[in-house]
């Protein structure tokens, strides 16, 4: 089912991915605000972005993280919609390594050939047209993990959802900075979260999971 959040200036569709039958259920954002659209991370078919995207221009698509349920169809979209995909500098490899990128452990070899003209990296704050993201490096889950905080929204792939936090338990998960994370999480203003998987949640629910973990 896809979900529709019209929180003040921006529209927020969430759209859930299909492949792996829907087992896998990853939720992706399309943000919509006067011409422009951000797209948050990459796992819903192209043709149901399409239809939400309509005519406005895509500004880029914003990785959560590098996990292969995250960018199944981004080379799609990048093609589509003539436009870059923002991840942390130096983990880009990871599109190409199915270890790295978790699809082992579902005993497939995702690997995708991201052109490098095509990917930019995140700096702490980015201003696209009439979007201003706030970067939060959240590292724990994987060393790439990043929270995205735009007007007000906190998305946060597979950092913490509603009820739990990601696991911790991946090749390049720590649970030490999985604490600081969350930590830090604890002191940032937001009215909603919206994870990469799973429903939405207030401030107040995600400050209770955080509780269980610290
Ligand atoms: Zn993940």
């Amino acid at each position: 089912m896809n979900l529709f959040y019209n929180l003040g200036m921006v529209e927020i569709i969430c759209l859930k991915s299909k492949f792996m039958h829907g087992v896998m259920e990853q939720n992706t954002y399309v943000l919509l605000k006067g011409k422009f659209a951000l797209i948050i991370d990459a796992g819903a078919d192209l043709e149901d972005v399409k239809k939400v995207v309509g005519n406005k221009k895509v500004l880029g698509v914003f990785m959560t993280h590098l996990h292969f349920d995250h960018f199944w169809y981004l080379d799609e979209y990048l093609e589509e919609f003539d436009t870059s995909v923002y991840v942390v500098e130096g983990y880009e490899n990871k599109f190409e390594d199915s270890e790295l990128n978790g699809s082992v452990l579902v005993r497939q070899k995702i690997e995708r050939n991201i052109s490098k003209k095509r990917i930019k990296y995140y700096a702490k704050n980015l201003k696209l047209e009439n979007f201003d993201i706030e970067v939060i490096n959240t590292p724990g889950h994987t060393e790439d993990c990043v929270c995205l905080l735009i007007e007000n929204k906190l998305f946060t792939g597979d950092t913490i959802f509603a009820d739990c936090i990601g696991r911790i338990d991946l090749k390049d998960s720590s649970k030490e900075q999985m604490i600081e994370s969350l930590e830090n999480l604890k002191t940032i203003d937001f009215s909603i979260a919206l994870p990469g998987h799973y429903e939405s949640a207030t401030k107040e629910q995600i400050i209770k999971t955080i509780g269980f973990y610290l």
